[in-house]
């Protein structure tokens, strides 16, 4: 992916429950343009999405729903059971998610883009492609008591979807910028607002 000239970048990553989406839209509410991978990779596999038929054609109509969109329970026991075919989804969505975020930030308005990446320190393609990488942080217990509560999950779910994502060390390794959410929301919007002024001036001297 290339990005536009001299346009400043930040890339947002944390675990699964940490806070990401909440900073995203935090940051979206001071203008900021946040490029969702997440939200890509749902519209290409929603009913109709450019990525469907492909889906068919690799992983057969089981894995498709009657209105046409992926079948994600199905694809996540499917994709966690099987390397190979995590490999094969990701070989159909990848080149795809590319080019719409490339789409997506040729539009993009606002002081400077944010792309909101759950697996960023995971995938090693985007230290290159922006400026600073900011984690969201919390301890594990934190998370896990955050997704508990807003998808239901067991806490042995959980674990095992934090055994597929880098550890807290390893994401904070990679991070320029730590926001610790372990707090309220009171602290987490005070830490978005002293980020943003920060990110807002860097910006302004790339200008
Ligand atoms: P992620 O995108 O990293 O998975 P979310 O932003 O969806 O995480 O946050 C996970 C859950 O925790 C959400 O239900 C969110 O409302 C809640 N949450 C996030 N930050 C806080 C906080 N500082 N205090 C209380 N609840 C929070």
């Amino acid at each position: 992916m290339k990005l536009p000239a001299r346009r400043y970048a930040i890339g947002l990553t944390g675990g699964i429950g940490s806070g990401k989406s909440t900073v995203a839209n935090l940051f979206a509410g001071h203008g900021v343009a946040v490029i969702d991978t997440d939200v890509i990779a749902h519209q290409l596999t929603a009913a109709g999405g450019v990525a469907m038929k492909a889906i068919a054609a690799q992983f057969g109509t089981a894995y498709v729903t009657a209105d046409g969109a992926m079948d994600r329970a199905r694809m996540r026991d499917r994709v966690f059971a099987e390397p190979g075919a995590k490999r094969a989804l990701e070989a159909i969505l990848h080149p795809l998610i590319g080019t719409e975020l490339e789409r997506a930030a040729a539009h993009a308005e606002g002081p400077y883009l944010m792309f909101a990446v759950p697996l960023l320190v995971e995938s090693g393609r985007w230290r290159e492609r922006v400026a600073r990488i900011l984690v969201v942080d919390c301890p594990e217990s934190v998370q896990i008591e955050r997704v508990r509560q807003r998808n239901g999950f067991d806490v042995a779910q959980i674990h095992a979807i934090l055994a597929t994502q880098a550890s807290r060390a390893q994401r904070r390794a990679a991070a320029d910028d730590v926001i610790d959410n372990t707090g309220d929301f009171a602290a987490l919007t005070d830490a978005v607002a002293h980020l943003h002024a920060n990110y807002c001036a860097a910006a302004a001297r790339l200008a």
